[in-house]
């Protein structure tokens, strides 16, 4: 997989060296063989320092170094005694220290801001998201929103003695390597520095922060933990207002020339359609999107209508179901209509990318029993028959919270590729790096 492209919206410099006091080639020679420790813990642990050092091919004396470093930045810890082999004397072991080291992933959505921290294994600490318009408060107010909410939960981290490595933030839109929104259409956000403006706000020891977009976001999550967990081609899609698309293609993220690929939403399937949010005509998401179905489902409840009330999209959709459990025929001729135009948008995705699953996120997830039937079938007619044959949908069980999730998971990737993008925590457990270059 591709993890340089998430990285690279570090605006917190990741080169400031290996160690302190260790001449900069030397840093870089020290910092690849952390990482390689590192990973090698993370894989394999528990094993002890001899099997790091047989399987990394490094001496033990240095393996010694590096793992109280990475015992210093709370990245490792010591367990029992592990046997090697039949004879000898048992080594301790060595595994991922879940305890000390966090990640914080979250997103700005139209509707919602969501959070979820998780330990370097993945593990959730924190899941929260609150009802937010986004849309109609503007990026000044969202940003500020989204810094109170990082606030409070590196807060909540920081009581239970868990440090986040980093925070990465999910936007809906086209995000630049400096973490600047170029534009988010539903969000109505052109040129919004979101990563500059975080890195301004009162966390906590200068958290690095990166921005990526939502859909390539999710899609890393369920890549590596989803419903299609280790599915080398799948195409995740978000079932939100808007609808975005995230593509892994042979393992690796699919990103563009300049990481804007995957904006399926605003392809256009209808010259004769309505107005998208980005201006043109006919986008795929005016067909599939939640706006377009609250609107046909319950258009008295349409987004934009009435008093701006900020309402969770799990509400909206709570109320559809109502609404069709009371016999409202609008609900499954709106329910019918999404779900035909799902199947044809998504036969041009299994044309172009071939992927072996289409994974639905966010509402569509929510409906997919009733939304899968009709897209499937679509898709039968439209998609190249080869194509479609192996390919399935799968409705995500990581539900809103999938972006965040993914961009958690690339906080923890970074600092299983780069340990010393976090902090020392104990500098006096590694007495031996002032001025002692040990690679
Ligand atoms: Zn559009």
């Amino acid at each position: 997989m591709d993890h340089s492209r998430p990285d690279g919206h570090v605006t917190d410099s990741m080169s400031r060296g290996g160690s302190a006091g260790v001449p900069a080639d030397q840093a870089t020679v020290r910092r690849s063989n952390l990482a390689l420790v590192l990973r090698h813990v993370s894989a394999c642990g528990p094993c002890t320092r001899s099997a790091v050092a047989a399987a990394t091919g490094l001496n033990k004396a240095t393996v010694t170094s590096l793992v109280s470093e990475l015992q210093a930045r709370g990245l490792v810890k010591e367990t029992g005694p592990q046997h090697a082999g039949s004879v000898g004397r048992p080594g301790v072991a060595l595994v991922l220290d879940g305890s000390r080291v966090g990640a914080l992933g979250m997103e700005v959505n139209v509707d919602y801001i969501a959070a979820i921290a998780t330990d370097l294994a993945g593990r959730v600490i924190v899941d929260r998201r609150i009802g937010f318009d986004a849309m109609g408060s503007g990026p000044e107010r969202s940003l500020d929103e989204l810094a109170r909410m990082a606030e409070m939960i590196v807060d909540d981290l920081d009581r239970l003695g868990v440090t986040p490595a980093g925070i990465t933030v999910a936007v809906p839109g086209l995000i630049d390597t400096t973490g600047t929104v170029v534009v988010a259409p539903n969000l109505g956000w052109r040129g919004v520095a979101v990563a500059e403006r975080l890195s301004h706000a009162n966390i906590a020891g200068h958290i690095p922060i990166t921005v990526d977009n939502d859909a390539n976001l999710a899609a890393l999550a369920e890549y590596t933990s989803g419903v299609a967990a280790g599915t080398s081609d799948l195409v995740y899609l978000t079932g939100e207002v808007g609808v975005g698309g995230g593509v892994i293609s042979g393992g690796r993220l699919l990103g563009g020339a300049d990481g804007f690929a995957g904006e399926v939403g605003h392809v256009m399937v209808d010259a004769s359609g309505e107005l998208c949010r980005c201006g043109r005509v006919g986008c795929w998401e005016t067909k599939v999107g939640l706006a377009a179905l609250v609107r046909m489902a319950t258009p008295d409840r349409a987004y934009g209508m009435g008093p701006q009330i900020v309402r969770d999209p799990e509400e909206r959709l709570a109320e559809i179901e109502q609404r069709r459990a009371e016999g409202d025929p609008r609900v499954d001729v709106a329910v019918a209509e999404v779900g035909r135009w799902l199947g044809i948008g998504t036969a041009m995705l299994v044309n172009l990318f071939n992927p072996r699953v289409i994974v639905l996120g966010g509402y569509f997830a929510r409906l997919a029993d009733l939304l899968i039937p009709a897209a499937q079938q679509t898709l039968a007619c439209l998609g190249m028959s080869s194509a479609v044959e192996r390919c399935r949908f799968a409705a995500s069980d990581l539900g809103f919270g999938a972006a965040s999730r993914g961009a958690a998971g690339v906080v923890v990737e970074r600092a299983l590729y780069d340990p010393t993008s976090v902090k020392i925590l104990t500098p006096s457990a590694i007495g031996m790096i002032e001025g002692t270059p040990m690679a």
